[in-house]
């Protein structure tokens, strides 16, 4: 049965879609059989896996509005085949901001993603969400679907202050929702040893959240925020980047995490 997990962050530009596309690939090149989710209308996620949004033939949108399966939506790019990190894509674009609308007095609407996974949870080992900046209804349909939430985020001063509302969601869900759900870990990442705030506030998340903050920690690292432009995670752009190791690395980590829980 696959592992679920969304990466969520109501905050926008803290690195949700550079950690959803990276682990995604980092998972892949050591063998795991990977399912990447794409629930921001913006498509970010769908293009940094070299998938035109603008040319997909079935995206979530249409599995959310139920006139298709994942089987149908989902496609592995050859890029990633040749690259040696090949996961399937489940692809968003625009269309997808309309689902919110659409799906307003339907049954079960902040289920459909659940009720869509359930049938290919077998073809996974993971499968991961990329989620908005905001709790939408496309966010409550990824933390129905999961079992856990990854945070990713900046040791910057209002860290601690977001994570608390954060916290808070995920109770919620927890409580009215999706029993399963729980906060898997932070991840720290763009992150600068060199900057004296940035390692304080490292220290305040580990003595407040200990094992849930992760071993690994992703640097700032340019060649990360490069490899968009050419359709491919960094891991796969350039895999001798120090930031493309560490998101191996997290990879290894989150597998090891697997076995352990
Ligand atoms: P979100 O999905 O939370 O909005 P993104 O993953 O799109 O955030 O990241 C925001 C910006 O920061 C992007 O331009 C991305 O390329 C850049 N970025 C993310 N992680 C790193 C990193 N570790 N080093 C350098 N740039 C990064
Ligand atoms: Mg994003």
């Amino acid at each position: 049965m696959a592992q679920i997990y969304c990466i969520a962050n109501q905050k926008g530009g803290v690195g949700k879609t550079t950690t959803t596309v990276n682990l995604a690939a980092g998972l892949a090149k050591i063998g795991q059989r990977v399912l990447m989710v794409d629930l921001d209308p913006q498509g970010n996620a769908t293009m940094g896996s070299g998938v035109d949004k603008r040319a997909m033939e079935l995206s979530v949108y249409d599995v959310l509005l139920e006139s298709a399966s994942i089987a149908e939506a989902a496609t592995v790019p050859d890029k990633l085949k040749e690259a040696g990190a090949p996961y399937a894509v489940l692809g968003a674009n625009r269309d997808l901001a309309g689902a919110e609308v659409e799906l307003v007095g339907e049954e079960r609407r902040e289920r459909r993603l659940k009720d869509a996974l359930a049938p290919v949870q077998a073809d996974y080992d993971f499968v991961l969400i990329d989620c908005p900046p905001s709790l939408s209804m496309l966010t409550l349909n990824g933390l129905c679907a999961a079992q856990g939430v990854i945070v990713p985020m900046q040791c910057e001063y209002f860290a601690l202050e977001g994570l608390a509302d954060l916290a808070n969601t995920i109770k919620q869900v927890h409580a009215h929702l999706n029993r399963d759900l729980r906060l898997i870990g932070l991840l720290r990442v763009m992150f600068d040893p060199r900057i004296t705030l940035q390692q304080q506030v490292s220290d305040q998340l580990k003595a407040h959240y200990g094992d849930k903050v992760f071993d690994t920690l992703i640097p700032r690292n340019v060649r990360l925020a490069e490899a968009p432009s050419y359709g491919l995670p960094g891991v796969v752009f350039d895999p001798s980047a120090k930031g493309s190791k560490a998101f191996l690395a997290f990879a290894e980590e989150m597998v090891a995490r697997g076995l352990r829980d």
